[in-house]
Formats: C-alpha cells, structure tokens, sequence
C-alpha cells in the first residue's frame, strides 16, 4: 500500500459521514440506493419510483447515459432520462444517484444528480476523476473491475485532491479467474478499506454478481463485513429490461430484501435508513 494520504484514516482518524442534502451516507443507518439499471420509459420509472418510495427507501439509482460494453446494446435515454428521473425524485422525493459518463457530461448532470455515479469503467480515468474532484457533488466511486483496492482507494484521492471530499466507494465485484459469475464479488475488500480509510463502503451485489438469486445473500454478507450500504438493481418487468434484467430485483420482492437486511443490521448495531414514516412495512 502506498500514497494514500487524504483518504487514509492516518489522515482523518474518524468515519465520514457524506451528507446528501437531508440524508447521510456513512452514519449508524445503513443506506439502500434501489432502482433500474437504466432509465427506460416514464410508466417503467414511476412503477419503480412509487414502489421504492413506498418501502421508504429514501435513495433512487437509474442510469440515463449507460457505458455499454457493446456499441450496439441500450445507450440510456440520455436528456429525457435525466428529465424523468428529476420529475421521479420530485414526486416520491428521492434522491437521485445517476452516472455520469466523463467530462462532457459533468456540467449536463449536475442538476439532475444528487450523488454522481462513476463507474467501474471510469475508476482509472485520472482526468475525469480530477474534473469530479472540482465539483461538489457527492460521488459515489464503483470499483474498477480490475483496480487493487490501493488503486480504488488511490482513485478516490484523485477526487478528495481536488477539494472535494464527499466520496463513497462501492465495491461491484472484480474480474478474476472464475468465470462462473459476471464478477466476483470482494467482501474481504469491505473491511479492508475500513481499515485503511475513513470513507464509507457501500456494495453493489447486482453487478457484483450478475446474478438475481445471489443478491441478497451478498448483501447480506456485505453487512456483515461492515458496508454503510446497498445499491441493488430494481425492475418492474426484468425479463423486459434493456439492461442488466438478470440481476435485478423484482419489485415486489423488495419488501420482503429490505426486511431480511433489516434483520442483519440489527445484528450489526446498525439500523435502516427507510422513511418509517411512509413506508408500508
Ligand atoms: C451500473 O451500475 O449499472 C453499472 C454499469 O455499474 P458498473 O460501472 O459497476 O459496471
Ligand atoms: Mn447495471
């Protein structure tokens, strides 16, 4: 290990707590960020905003610009996504974690993102991770599929570097020599970079597996490790999705997943951030 200075807990000997407007990220209260892979139409949107909402989960992912592997798969719905997505977020008040896929696009997103996602294919675009460094709004770094957990961390330095010092990391899996999985998931990286910084860990199983039917074994395991969260891939109709179906949750599943992590974060002494108020649980 070696360079880690202001993500480091030599640096800041304490945990972060990243505030997002009203709602923290990184404090006692485990987040759950839920919601498409992509942004594909307005009834898909608000099926999936409504019932996420009504679980009281405070915190919305949808991608309007997707990084596909293919040049020839779904690209996002771009400006009309991130239209749908403000309009989701005023009418189930949600806070919106959304990709922003380099530069260009920075200056497009920011009104429309309360946390900006980078993706695992950006972690190691020095350039844009010093641009997001000037900015001030929270981002949420994935795990580049191939990045050591120094160079994760080394990645988050180039944001905190730059002044802004609002950086949640989310481990995604990794590309390993099994093939049996999309990715391999990294649970002893959890509490490794627990060790090593102060920056919250969240996890996305969805990715992290590619698989439906492991998620919530893996997010159960993540909470365990001590991750401060979830980013779990939601859909009305998987089967129907442009992207990534396979791994995404059925909604009406929803109730029961937030109900078992509930229970594992009991076992953690930690709590749910879900909106008890609303919510129909
Ligand atoms: C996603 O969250 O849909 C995504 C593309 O993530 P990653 O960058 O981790 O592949
Ligand atoms: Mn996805």
């Amino acid at each position: 290990m070696f360079d880690i200075k202001l993500a480091s807990k030599q640096h800041n000997n304490h945990e972060s707590i990243i505030k997002i407007g009203d709602e923290s990220v990184g404090s006692e209260e485990l987040c759950i960020i839920a919601g498409p892979c992509a942004v594909e139409s307005e009834t898909q949107l608000d099926e999936i905003a409504k019932g996420v909402s009504d679980l009281g989960i405070k915190f919305m992912r949808g991608g309007a610009y997707k990084p596909r592997t293919s040049p020839y798969a779904f690209q996002g719905l771009k400006k009309e996504g991130l239209r749908l997505l403000k309009e989701s977020s005023k009418k189930y008040d949600l806070k919106i974690v959304t990709e922003v896929l380099d530069t260009t696009l920075i200056e497009e997103v920011y009104p429309y993102a309360d946390v900006f996602q980078v993706g695992s294919r950006n972690a190691k675009n020095y350039q844009f991770l010093k641009e997001l460094g000037k900015t001030d709004k929270p981002i949420l770094l994935k795990r580049g599929m191939s990045s050591t957990v120094n160079e994760w961390l080394l990645a988050a330095e180039y944001i905190l570097l730059g002044g802004n010092e609002n950086v949640i990391l989310c481990e995604r899996g990794i590309r390993t020599f099994d093939t049996s999985l999309r990715n391999t998931m990294d649970i002893a990286a959890i509490p490794l970079v627990k060790e090593l910084s102060h920056l919250p860990v969240i996890v996305d199983p969805s990715q992290g597996t590619g698989k439906r039917s492991l998620v919530t074994p893996l997010s159960l395991a993540a909470i365990a490790a001590g991750a401060d969260g979830l980013m779990i891939e939601v859909h009305n109709e998987p089967e129907e999705a442009l992207s990534d179906g396979f791994q995404s949750m059925y909604l009406n599943s929803m109730k029961e997943f937030t109900e078992t992590i509930r229970k594992q974060a009991n076992l953690s002494n930690r709590t749910l951030n879900l909106n008890t108020l609303t919510h129909t649980l």
